[in-house]
């Protein structure tokens, strides 16, 4: 768990993240232009607004070379938005949308939101130990299709919200917003 661990800090909860890495221990640096990257081993991809960040990505120059990072195989974390960015197929978003394909899935936007806007679960995820996981879902995306190589590591409803393939990691919650760094922990171990 040496490496330097890049937040994307282009908008949502980036101070969250920085917070909960080094909380860890982690070296954890904030990425907003190009060179930030060439710093880090690892992304996190934090909540917000995946249009906006979207947007920012190619504002910033980010795209590109953080899609060139991802297909070299730098290990990722993408929470909520972040998920959202990282997926290879969104639904409801909007139609010029851009994401990284980084994980062979589908997602829905905002789709826990048409019933109810935020909630807390405690999920059960597959390979923590310590009991339940105290999971904070706002406005989430919920994945409806995961590909053949992807592990789901934790469901709400029948509905993975926690998956993985590979050094790639998804979350349809806030775990920076749970007070709780089992999450981050399972990340950093694949560091
Ligand atoms: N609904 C947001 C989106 O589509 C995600 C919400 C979040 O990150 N809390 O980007």
């Amino acid at each position: 768990m040496g490496g330097k661990v890049g937040v994307l800090a282009l908008q949502g909860d980036v101070r969250e993240h920085v917070q909960a890495l080094a909380e860890l221990g982690a070296h954890a640096v904030e990425v907003r232009v190009p060179e930030d990257l060439t710093a880090v081993d690892a992304l996190v991809l934090p909540g917000g607004e995946s249009t906006t960040i979207a947007k920012l990505l190619d504002f910033s120059g980010l795209f590109e070379p953080v899609a060139e990072r991802l297909d070299a195989g730098m290990p990722a974390l993408g929470t909520c938005a972040g998920m959202i960015l990282l997926a290879s197929e969104v639904l409801d978003g909007r139609p010029d949308q851009r994401s990284f394909r980084a994980i062979e899935l589908t997602v829905r936007r905002n789709a826990f939101g048409r019933q109810v806007d935020s909630f807390e679960a405690d999920l059960r995820i597959a390979g923590m130990a310590g009991g339940a996981y105290p999971a904070v879902f706002i406005r989430a995306p919920y994945v409806e299709r995961v590909g053949d190589d992807v592990e789901v590591l934790a469901e709400v409803d029948g509905h993975p919200v926690l998956c993985r393939s590979g050094p790639i990691m998804v979350a349809s919650f806030h775990p920076e917003l749970a007070g709780d760094l089992r999450l981050h922990q399972l990340f950093m171990e694949g560091v």
